[in-house]
């Protein structure tokens, strides 16, 4: 048996698992208030989708229940242990 060269070691792959365990995926949707036009981020809630219309939100801003728009859905990964 000949000995070839060493395979190097693949501890990147490793490194990546590890980090998926770890970080948990946030989602969040970016809303646009119909009265004041200002924009606000909340947590993502099932069934929300870009350019969704809801009704029954309560903007931060001006404190009215309106009709909003959903602009954008985006995720992040965070660290549990940093929260
Ligand atoms: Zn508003």
């Amino acid at each position: 048996m000949s000995e070839g060269p060493e395979l190097p070691p693949i501890p990147s792959i490793g490194d990546v698992l590890g980090r998926k365990k770890r970080f948990i995926q946030k989602k969040s949707s970016v809303i646009r208030c119909k009265k004041c036009q200002g924009k606000y981020t909340r947590s993502f809630r099932s069934g929300d989708y870009t350019f969704k219309k809801i009704d029954n939100e309560k903007c931060p801003d001006c404190k009215e229940i309106t009709q909003s728009t959903i602009l954008e859905i985006y995720s992040e990964w965070i660290d549990p242990k940093k929260e």
